[in-house]
C-alpha cells in the first residue's frame, strides 16, 4: 500500500464523457470501462468520491435558450446528474464494487441526502460514494460541486477526467501548435482563461490548496497509475 501518493481522491467526470461516441445519454460500454477503473482504484485501498455531470441529458444553460428559465433548467440539470451516477452506481455495484449515491436534492426512495459526515464514513469504509445534483443550488456547474466536495471530505487530491490528455495554451483537437502544460498555478490558469474548469471552481480549489490533476478519461488503466505515483496529465497547484 505504501506505494500509493493518496488515500482519498474526488474525480470529477463530465456527462459527456460517459457520451462515448453517442449524441446523447450513456454508452453503456464507456460507463463499464469507467467503473472497472475505479474498481481498480477502490481494490488498490483508495477511498474515491465521484461527481458526475449531467451535460450529456440537460444543462441549464442550454434549457434557458431553449426558452426554459434558467432555474427550472439547472434544476433539471441536477437531475440529469443524478440519473448519471445511478447508472453508475449500478455498473459499480455489478462488479462488486460497494457504491452509495448520496443527492444534494432530497430523494429518499431513490439515494441517499448528502450529508458530509456520513459520507466520510461510507468512505472510509471502502464505498465509493456517487456525489449527485451538483451543489443543490441553480447558477452553479458540477466542476463547483466537486471542487466543493473535495474539500469537505479532505480528499488528497481531485482528478477531473476529460477528453483531452491535460492542459493545453489552446483546444489541441482544434489548434496543432497548442503547447501541453504539465504543471502549471491556479493563478496562470485563471488569468489565461484556461479551460480547465470553471472559474469558481478553480478559485475553490486554489483557497483551500486542494490540488487538482486534470487527465484523459479514456487511458484505461491511467488512474491507477496516477495514484502509484506517474505523472500523467497536468497538475493545477499553487
Ligand atoms: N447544475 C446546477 N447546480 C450545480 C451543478 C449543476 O444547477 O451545482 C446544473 C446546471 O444546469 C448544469 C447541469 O446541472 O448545466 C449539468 O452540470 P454540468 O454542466 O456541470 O455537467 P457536465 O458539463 O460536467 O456534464
Amino acid at each position: 500500500m505504501s506505494e500509493l501518493i493518496c488515500r482519498r481522491i474526488l474525480l470529477k467526470l463530465s456527462g459527456e464523457a460517459l457520451m462515448g461516441s453517442q449524441s446523447f445519454g450513456i454508452d453503456p460500454d464507456v460507463i463499464r470501462r469507467v467503473a472497472e477503473d475505479v474498481k481498480g482504484l477502490v481494490d488498490s485501498g483508495i477511498q474515491v468520491g465521484l461527481v458526475i455531470g449531467g451535460g450529456n441529458i440537460f444543462r441549464g444553460e442550454g434549457l434557458a435558450k431553449a426558452g426554459i428559465d434558467r432555474v427550472s433548467g439547472d434544476h433539471m440539470g441536477m437531475l440529469a446528474t443524478v440519473m448519471n451516477a445511478l447508472a453508475m452506481q449500478n455498473s459499480l455495484l455489478k462488479l462488486g464494487v460497494a457504491a452509495r449515491t448520496m443527492s444534494a436534492i432530497s430523494m429518499e426512495q431513490v439515494c441517499e441526502t448528502y450529508v458530509r459526515r456520513r459520507a466520510v464514513e461510507h468512505l472510509e469504509n471502502g464505498e465509493v460514494v456517487l456525489f449527485a445534483a451538483g451543489t443543490g443550488n441553480p447558477f452553479f456547474t458540477t466542476d463547483s460541486a466537486a471542487s466543493l466536495r473535495a474539500i469537505e471530505i479532505d480528499a488528497d487530491l481531485m482528478i477531473k477526467a476529460t477528453k483531452v490528455d491535460g492542459i493545453y495554451s489552446a483546444d489541441p483537437m482544434k489548434d496543432p501548435k497548442a503547447q501541453f502544460y504539465p504543471r502549471i498555478s491556479y493563478d496562470k490558469a485563471l488569468a489565461e482563461g484556461l479551460k480547465v474548469m470553471d472559474a469558481t471552481a478553480i478559485v475553490l480549489c486554489r483557497d483551500n490548496q486542494m490540488p487538482l490533476r486534470v487527465m484523459n478519461i479514456n487511458a484505461p488503466g491511467a488512474l491507477l497509475r496516477l495514484v502509484k505515483g506517474e505523472e500523467i496529465g497536468s497538475l493545477v497547484e499553487s
